[in-house]
Order: structure tokens, then sequence, then C-alpha cells
């Protein structure tokens, strides 16, 4: 691995079109689990269920507990997040000009937050709600999303509790009063088309691609590392374990993206 990391810094150092593209494995060591791999959140909660509009509806219908609970969750985990030493060390790398953007599958904010200018969302922000109507969108702060988290886990997780929470909680549309709905990218939901634009357009320019903690089976978004391939960049990818994405790969490094990172970005010149 040394002998990767040293080899994947002089690449880096010098470039000045470094590219990454992150997916929810960048995210877990801030106590955001992902969706696959193992602790994943498939494993407690199914993709179709939980992952689509249609599936929301049914747990509505049928299972409104553990739509609470799931939803409550997942508000309360994503208000809470920090960015860690990965996120910290790739803002070093945009602040000494090697980074150009980041493009990410997260609805977190934690990039953001860590300090990067550029950062190209494919799946939405969940601290963003989006008028069904109009489009017009609005934040949403992370006191409010875990005081929404609270409160939907109440006491009587039922239908009846979830309509109140949502009626009471969710603003309605400032431009149209349209409903609001969460800014993100539910399964079968198309991309937003600039954001994946914009992604296109840094994937062919880049030197390099730095792909951190994705397991890349998700499309169009996983089509990102195999553009910039045919564009002549050369493939680096951090993560726990192989990926759909390996074979494609100049340099692979297994590990963290909390531990190698830091690693890495210290060896940049
Ligand atoms: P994924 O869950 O499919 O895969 C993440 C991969 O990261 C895992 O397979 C694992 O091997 C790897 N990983 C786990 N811990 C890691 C670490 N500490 N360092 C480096 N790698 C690590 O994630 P995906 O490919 O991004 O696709 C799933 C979809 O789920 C995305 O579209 C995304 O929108 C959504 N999602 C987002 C969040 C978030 O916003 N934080 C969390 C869960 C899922
Ligand atoms: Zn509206």
């Amino acid at each position: 691995m040394e002998k990767t990391l040293e080899c994947l810094a002089e690449n880096i150092s010098a470039s000045q079109k470094v590219v990454a593209f992150s997916g929810a494995g960048f995210s877990a060591e801030s106590g955001i689990p992902t969706f696959r791999g193992s602790g994943g959140l498939w494993e407690r909660y199914h993709p179709s269920l939980y992952g689509t509009i249609p599936g929301l509806l049914t747990l509505f219908a049928l299972r409104p507990s553990r739509l609470c609970s799931f939803t409550s969750d997942a508000l309360c985990t994503f208000s809470q997040a920090e960015p860690h030493s990965g996120h910290r060390a790739l803002v070093e790398l945009e602040h000494r000009g090697h980074l150009r953007s980041v493009i990410t599958q997260n609805i977190d904010d934690l990039h953001e937050r860590a300090g990067h200018r550029n950062v190209i969302k494919l799946h939405g922000d969940l601290y963003c709600l989006r008028c069904s109507r109009c489009g017009t969108r609005t934040s949403v702060s992370r006191g409010d999303l875990r005081s929404w988290g609270e409160v939907i886990q109440g006491r009587r997780p039922t239908r009846r509790h979830l309509v109140r929470c949502v009626r009471t909680l969710v603003p309605r549309c400032p431009s149209c009063s349209g409903t609001m709905r969460p800014d993100v990218v539910f399964f079968g939901e198309s991309l937003p088309t600039e954001q994946l634009s914009r992604a296109l357009v840094e994937a062919r320019e880049c030197e390099l691609l730095l792909i951190i903690g994705t397991s890349g089976v998700v499309f169009p978004a996983a089509s990102i590392p195999y553009v910039a391939k045919e564009s002549g960049a050369l493939i680096a990818e951090i993560r726990t374990e192989p990926s759909a994405i390996t074979s494609i790969t100049d340099f692979f490094i297994t590990g963290p993206s909390g531990r190698v990172l830091p690693e890495l970005s210290m060896r940049v010149s």
C-alpha cells in the first residue's frame, strides 16, 4: 500500500485537475451508515420499500410505526453527523490547488461543511425541500431536521401521528403553496439535469479521478468513472473492499477514507 500511496501522491502533486467522486462509504466514519456492504442500511431496510416513493407509501399504509422509526433514525443521524479527518484532508488538497471539484452521490452536507467550494450533488440534498408543483427550493436547518426526527418518533407512531407531523412540520411552498418534498433522488427518479451535466464535464476534463467509498453500482452516477477513464484520466479508488469499478482503476488503496486520505494528503507536495 505504501508504494501505491506514494505513486498516487506523486500523480496528484503533478496535477491541478483532480476530481473526487464520493459515495456513502465516505460518510460512514461520520456515523451515517452506507446502503451496501457490511452494516449497511439495506441489511435492515429493504431498498424497494425504503428507497422509493411507492415503497414509502406502502409502509405508510401497512407499517406506519416502522416508517416512523426509519424516518426518525435517518433525520437524527444526518442532523448530527460531522466531517471526519478524510473530509478535512480532501479540503486540504483543494486549498493547495490540486482538487477542482467533488462529485458526490451523498445527500448529506459533510463535504460542504468541511469547507469545499465546488460540490456537485448528483442525488440531491437532504437539507433542502423542493416544491412538487413549481420546483421552488428552500433550505432546512440541521436543528429543524433533528427536531422533526424527535417529533416523528413520538410516543404513538401511528398513521394519524405521521399525517399530523407532515402537516405541522413541513412548510408549504413560499411561491405557490404547493406541497414540499425532500430534494433528494429516490430510486427510479431522474438525476438533476444541471448537476449531472456539470459532473460529466468534470469527469471528461479531469486528469485524475479519486473515487472514495462507493460500490459503483448505482447508475447513472456510476458511469462517471467510466467517462473519466475513456477521456484519458487516471483512476484511483479508496475503499474498504473491491467494488464494481476496481477493474478499471490504476490505483486501488484498501482502507477507510478517514485514515487513507490524511496519509495521502501528507505526501502530496
Ligand atoms: P453504497 O452504500 O452502495 O456503498 C458504499 C461502499 O463504501 C460500501 O460498499 C463499502 O465497501 C465502502 N465503505 C464503507 N465504509 C467505508 C470507509 N470508511 N471508507 C471507504 N469506503 C467505505 O454507497 P453508494 O455507492 O454511494 O450508493 C448508494 C446510494 O445511497 C447513493 O446513491 C447515495 O445517494 C445513497 N446514500 C447516501 C448516504 C449519505 O448521504 N451519506 C448514505 C447512504 C446511502
Ligand atoms: Zn411551488
